[in-house]
């Protein structure tokens, strides 16, 4: 049977581990795509156009933004971040599972005209583990960690907006979760509907 895709959004603050699940949980499942956002930040020195970013200018941006090119976009400390549509549209019509992997702002907006979304919000244990993270992965200076410990207080007060929190106490244990949130939404009615009709159509 052909089976669309689901459109998955996971949020959660700057340093609560989401990049690291995804991984993991793409490893795992072949059903899944990552998309991949266009931003007008700088690449970190591990990261690679067209991988992690499409790494824009910011008319190059505003190009993007003018040609409706974009299913969601933000602005995030400071630079743009946004989601390209044709390439979701493409996967979800494959069958294949799509993670945006966006922050709170841009995931509201996709939130109020979409239905048919799976949307997970990753937390972390304590505020305190949030910065030691933050410190940890060294990308970043003490000014905008400083203003990402502000950004993820603002994000977590929007997780009542999500149909799951996740948190993210141990790797794995967090895969698992969204690997149980994934499975499950899979066979909700409405995603099944095709499937029952065409067991009947068939009979
Ligand atoms: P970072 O600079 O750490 O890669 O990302 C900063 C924030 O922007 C993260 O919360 C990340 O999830 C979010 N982000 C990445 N791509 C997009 C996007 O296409 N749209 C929106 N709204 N947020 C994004």
């Amino acid at each position: 049977m052909n089976k669309h895709g689901m459109l998955i959004i996971l949020s959660g603050p700057s340093g609560s581990g989401k990049g690291t699940i995804v991984r993991q949980l793409l490893q795992e499942r072949d059903d899944t795509v990552l998309s991949v956002s266009a931003t007008t930040r700088s690449p970190r020195c591990d990261e690679q156009e067209g991988v992690h970013y499409y790494f824009k200018t910011h008319s190059e941006f505003k190009e993007l933004i003018k040609q409706d090119a974009l299913l969601e976009y933000a602005e995030y400390n400071g630079n743009y971040y946004g989601t390209p549509e044709e390439p979701i549209r493409q996967h979800l019509l494959e069958g294949k599972n799509v993670i945006l992997e966006i922050e709170v702002q841009g995931a509201e907006r996709i939130m109020n005209y979409r239905s048919d979304l799976v949307t997970i919000f990753i937390t972390i244990p304590t505020m305190n583990e949030l910065e030691r993270r933050l410190h940890e992965r060294g990308s970043e200076c003490e000014d905008t960690i400083c203003k990402r410990m502000e950004i993820a207080r603002r994000e977590l007060s929007r997780a009542f907006r999500y149909d799951y929190v996740v948190l993210n106490d141990e790797v794995p244990l967090a895969v698992q979760r969204i690997n149980t949130i994934i499975n499950a939404e899979s066979m909700r009615y409405s995603r099944m509907e095709n499937y029952i009709l065409e067991v009947v159509n068939n009979a």
